[in-house]
């Protein structure tokens, strides 16, 4: 960044990174509303110092998002934005957490404003839905665009939703559709631009569940948000808590707009091993069907029963020969991949 004519890095920093430091300059760096947030000391020292909330844990995970492997690099930067937060709050989602604080490091090719401005908007959209604080991070200038979200968030103790709770008899349940990302990945290779085309929509903009998790951590017996595809996330349930599955196929959720896109075999092999779709995928005791249901739909969920949990190992019921996405593996192809 040493061009004169662009900003340097602090500029940067300031101008696009800062949006919710209202007394970055003065002596005072926290604001009524950073306070309320937890946060003690926020951006423009070497640490940001925050107070989680007393008796809770923290809940910590960190993704990366690299151009052309987890997200088209001509999408649009708000997209982008939106999507590297998205898919670290899914995280959080995963376990039950509620957001709290997140940092940002950030390796750009070059300073491009309009694109920062629009990466900021995507980016402070999602953050302030969630109720989460971008308390520090870091710019650097390298070859590829590359973006790194640390995120905290916190959990009551003994509440987290994990992947070694599931038991013999409970039933898998997924929170969404599944396969309607790959299918927006697939139509985006294909030519479609429109970001508010549906199956694009699914792949750029993710829902991270994390209103939904909240609402039913003490009912679930284990979970994880599919990133990986369902196979393989189920397979991961599976393997931390020691059980087997049985699927039904046909109750897979499918979005109409997905069968009418791929037709019925592809948007059923999308939804086993497409990823990327960010859902809860739940196992839970039958008697808790109803009231998870409930919880769910009182936010504008759902819950799509898709399975039980079995003693005998393995994943029985479909028949597929994918295995999800894995860095690394020989089927890596470049975009596609969740973190
Ligand atoms: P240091 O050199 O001590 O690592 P920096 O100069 O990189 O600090 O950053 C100055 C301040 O701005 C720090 O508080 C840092 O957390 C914050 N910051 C830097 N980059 C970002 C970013 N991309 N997003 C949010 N905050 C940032
Ligand atoms: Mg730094």
């Amino acid at each position: 960044m040493s061009d004169a004519a662009t900003p340097g890095e602090f500029e940067l920093i300031r101008r696009y990174f800062m949006q919710d430091v209202e007394h970055a300059c003065s002596s005072d760096h926290v604001s009524p509303s950073q306070a309320r947030a937890g946060i003690v000391l926020g951006q423009g020292d070497d640490c940001a110092l925050l107070s989680p909330s007393p008796g809770r844990r923290l809940a910590v995970s960190v993704d990366t998002s690299l151009a052309d492997v987890h997200f088209p690099r001509d999408a649009s930067a708000e997209a982008i934005g939106h999507r590297a937060l998205a898919v670290n709050l899914s995280d959080l989602a995963a376990m039950g957490a509620r957001p709290r604080w997140f940092v940002l490091a950030l390796t750009l090719p070059d300073v491009d404003e309009q694109w920062l401005e629009g990466f900021a908007r995507g980016l402070y959209g999602l953050a302030r839905e969630h109720d989460i604080a971008l308390v520090g991070g870091d710019i650097t200038r390298g070859q590829e665009l590359s973006i790194t979200i640390t995120v905290h968030g916190e959990v009551d103790d003994d509440s987290a939703i994990t992947r070694h709770g599931a038991r013999p008899g409970d039933l898998l349940a997924v929170t969404g559709t599944l396969g309607s990302a790959h299918g927006g990945l697939r139509a985006w290779f294909n030519g479609q631009r429109d970001e508010r085309h549906p199956l694009v929509a699914a792949y750029l903009r993710p829902a991270p569940r994390i209103k939904e998790a909240m609402s039913i951590q003490q009912r679930v017996s284990a979970g994880l948000d599919i990133s990986d595809g369902l196979l393989a996330d189920l397979g991961h349930l599976c393997a931390r808590s020691g059980v087997g599955a049985c699927l039904d196929a046909t109750a897979l959720p499918l979005d109409q707009a997905l069968v009418a896109s791929l037709g019925e075999h592809e948007a059923l092999e999308a939804a086993l091993n497409g990823g990327d779709d960010y859902e809860l995928l739940l196992a839970l005791d039958p008697e808790q069907e109803d009231a998870v249901r409930q919880a769910l739909e009182t936010l504008g969920g759902a819950l799509h029963v898709i399975g039980r949990v079995t003693s005998e190992p393995g994943i029985s019921g479909v028949a597929s020969t994918g295995r999800g996405w894995q860095h690394f593996h020989a089927a890596d192809h470049g975009t596609g991949a969740s973190p």
